[in-house]
């Protein structure tokens, strides 16, 4: 069952990226590799999903895009990290 909460926050590393941009489409219900439409409007693509077993690339990664925390420190959202 997928239910929507728009005023959550993703904070996801894509594809290729080395910091995590904030997006307001769960990024679980995209598809793998495809775009991400992030805050700060930059071209962003859902990274792809990490086989079981193994940690995601973008466990650690904590530097977040200026332009994205710019954006959605104006609302009261909730944050969520999330790592595929
Ligand atoms: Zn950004």
């Amino acid at each position: 069952m997928t239910r929507m909460f728009p005023q959550v926050v993703w904070w996801v590393v894509p594809a290729g990226q080395s910091l995590r941009h904030a997006t307001r489409q769960e990024p679980g219900a995209q598809m793998d590799g495809g775009p991400l439409a992030v805050l700060c409007g930059a071209e962003a693509k859902v990274p792809f999903t990490t086989p079981a077993g193994t940690t995601p690339r973008s466990v650690g990664v904590w530097h977040r895009c200026r332009d994205c925390e710019a954006v959605e420190l104006s609302s009261e959202l909730r944050h969520h990290d999330w790592d595929s």
